[in-house]
């Protein structure tokens, strides 16, 4: 412990095949090490040991196969030991997945590159997507592959900030404190943190990214054949449902990993064997241990993860402030603002506002605390299309000497000479 901590390291002990479920307190980050035996946390392997520090109100579980020694030094919110797992089945799929991925590597000089698993986790908010999705790419990465992860989830992604769909190849296991490396991900800037407020531009979006991956993948054989596996929302009723099966599509997914919802599973076995039989639909238990999280803790940590971008996890990065004058930002805004998703509407009837209409924004105080993104269009009418470098936060705009001051992850001139304007906001705390 900390030198003058009188704070007892508690020890636990786990059997096989259970885990320990951990919610840090709300004040001070938790300490824990693996004394022996082996564990896992989310698919990464516990180094023995080795002390690993987790920030407050981080939910989380230590799993281990053959038994382990656990020990534990601060708060926790809850912490208890469950030997009820789903984990068994979820390695089973994990070995399938694998066997897949060796047969289109073995097959690999043939002319026609093939591909390997592209898994697609589905399921409610809070029934584990984003820590099976996890788990399978920090398996896959264990035994060599790189397989890609793409994050739909623009909620509650974990990829980059909210309000965006994104993608990473993983080349390690994913540590278990920091989460997926942030280096060079490709991001799309869907600019809201729910698809209902342009349904339209998340599909194309969708479909961007999904193309993108798709020429990547035709150059590179190693990539194909690791596949990919992809998060989505937790919204699974109507236009969710519709964004669902429009995603399964798009990416070409032949593999339905769907958690915890007999109903979601047999209309989704239905509807996509209806469009291609040689897809496996595949239900998966929820595990016991899947935190729920109100709407105010999603808030929360959709501003935490807006903060992490700017300073790091722990405030290791320190964003730069910058002056522009009016004149030198083009700001743009795709679609016509908040609208009635097409389900709303009488049938027959189409939405006024074109959906993908790019329209300049004028700088005013409205641009406070918004975050922007730095396209990397060269063009106005690729800005619908382009992904995206990064984010800027505006923190003053000045309307009598015209001017905007924002931060960024870096000093010097932006990436790109376009910004896009969505409703998502951030207020520094
Ligand atoms: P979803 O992506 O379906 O919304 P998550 O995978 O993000 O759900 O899980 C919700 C929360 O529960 C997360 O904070 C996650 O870390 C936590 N969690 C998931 N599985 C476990 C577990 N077995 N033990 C403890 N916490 C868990």
């Amino acid at each position: 412990a900390a030198a003058g901590s009188a704070s007892a390291i508690k020890q636990v002990k786990l059997e096989k095949e259970s885990e320990l479920r951990i919610e840090v307190g709300h004040e001070t980050p938790l300490r824990i090490r693996l004394v022996s035996g082996t564990a896992e946390i989310f698919g990464t392997e516990m180094p023995p040991e080795i002390w690993l520090s987790f920030p407050p109100r981080h939910k989380f579980a230590v799993f281990t196969w053959y038994g382990a020694t656990i020990d534990m030094d601060g708060d926790t919110e809850t912490d208890y030991t469950a030997d009820e797992t789903p984990m068994v089945s979820y390695v089973n799929v994990h070995a399938i997945l694998d066997a897949r991925r060796n047969r289109a590597k073995a097959s690999a000089s043939d002319s026609e590159s093939p591909q390997g698993p592209r898994v697609i986790v589905v399921g409610p908010t809070d029934s584990g997507k984003s820590t099976l999705t996890r788990m399978l790419l920090s398996w896959a990465a264990k035994q060599g592959w790189k397989p890609t992860f793409v994050d739909l989830d623009i909620g509650q992604g974990s990829i980059t900030i909210p309000g965006c769909i994104s993608a990473t190849p993983i080349e390690l296991p994913i540590d278990p404190v920091e989460g997926v490396p942030l280096e060079m991900p490709l991001v799309y800037f869907f600019g809201h943190v729910t698809p209902s407020n342009n349904v339209e531009l998340y599909k194309v979006l969708v479909k961007e990214l999904a193309h993108t991956l798709e020429r990547q993948f035709s150059g590179n054989a190693e990539s194909r054949a690791a596949g990919m596996v992809i998060n989505t929302m937790g919204w699974i009723e109507g236009v969710g449902y519709e964004l669902l099966q429009h995603a399964i599509d798009t990416f070409k997914a032949n593999v339905v990993l769907v958690l915890g919802q007999e109903k979601l599973f047999s209309m989704l076995k239905k509807d996509v064997l209806k469009i291609n039989p040689n897809v496996d639909v595949v239900k998966l238990q929820r595990s016991g241990g899947v935190v729920s999280r109100n709407p105010k803790f999603r808030q929360k940590f959709r501003s935490l993860r807006t903060r992490e971008y700017f300073y790091g996890l722990t405030n290791d990065l320190s964003p730069h402030a910058n002056i522009a004058n009016f004149s030198d930002l083009f700001i743009y805004r795709i679609g016509g603002g908040p609208q009635a998703p097409h389900s709303a509407l009488p049938i027959g009837a189409k939405p006024v506002a074109d959906p993908l209409r790019l329209a300049p924004v004028n700088i005013n105080r409205d641009l406070l605390h918004v975050v922007l993104a730095v396209s990397f269009a060269t063009e106005p009418d690729q800005i619908v299309s382009s992904n995206v470098a990064g984010f800027i936060y505006v923190t003053e705009v000045d309307i009598q000497r015209k001017k905007v001051t924002y931060l960024a992850p870096s000093p010097g001139e932006l990436p790109g000479k376009f910004l896009v304007m969505g409703t998502l906001t951030w207020l520094e705390t």
